[in-house]
């Protein structure tokens, strides 16, 4: 089992191969090669490049939706698809004209797409997050996926969308996903923030 998160050497970081730990994951060899011969993919190969030229050139000044923007740009995308939670409805029409102002097409879908019953899809009445109305719509991450993939977005944006509906929207989009926001309600949409008060403020908010 691989544990890089508990790894006090980084010897990825320093090229040093000689201190890998016994665990770590570049000793094995097949995966590694596998891995990297990815990059050299005409499907990835100029997405990942990219992606690494945007990190050196806005590296601390671009805010990830300026990071977003250029990232598109460079890989010549002309048709965005968004998928966006209705909690951050205002947010997703400030990106959209953003978006259409740098010169995009932009395909958005909103999560609460086909207005579906959450009764519908299995989930107890007991979950619904205002148990005292009698329609509560589901959240629909494959239909926006599927939307998009109708559309023919050529990259997808994942703005605001619930812990585990983001990865079904992946799941099922065709296009590569790239994350602009997650969704944190109890933190303003800043998950990080848990982390960086995991062993403080936040703590009785995350043990078991
Ligand atoms: S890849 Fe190896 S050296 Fe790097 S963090 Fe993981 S265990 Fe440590």
């Amino acid at each position: 089992m691989y544990s890089c998160a508990q790894c006090a050497i980084h010897a990825c970081y320093q090229q040093d191969h000689s201190k890998m730990p016994a665990n770590c994951p570049m000793r094995q060899a097949d995966q590694m090669q596998k891995a990297f011969a990815v990059y050299s993919q005409p499907a990835y190969q100029d997405f990942y490049i990219q992606s690494c030229i945007v990190e050196a050139e806005g590296y601390g000044e671009w805010p990830r939706l300026r990071e977003t923007i250029e990232f598109a740009k460079k890989l010549g995308y002309t048709r965005l698809g968004m998928a966006f939670c209705y909690g951050l409805r205002k947010e997703a029409k400030i990106v959209d004209s953003l978006l259409r102002r740098h010169g995009f097409e932009v395909v958005s879908v909103i999560c609460k797409t086909g207005g579906i019953d959450k009764s519908e899809a299995g989930i107890p009445g007991q979950y619904r997050v205002r148990p005292e109305r009698s329609f509560e719509a589901m959240c629909n991450p494959v239909a926006q996926a599927m939307l998009l993939n109708s559309q023919h977005t050529q990259l997808n944006i994942s703005l605001g969308l619930c812990v585990g509906h983001d990865a079904l929207f992946a799941k099922f989009s065709d296009a590569l996903v790239t994350t602009l926001v997650v969704k944190d309600r109890a933190l303003a949409n800043n998950p990080v923030g848990a982390i960086y008060c995991a062993e403080g403020y936040l703590a009785p908010k995350l043990e078991p």
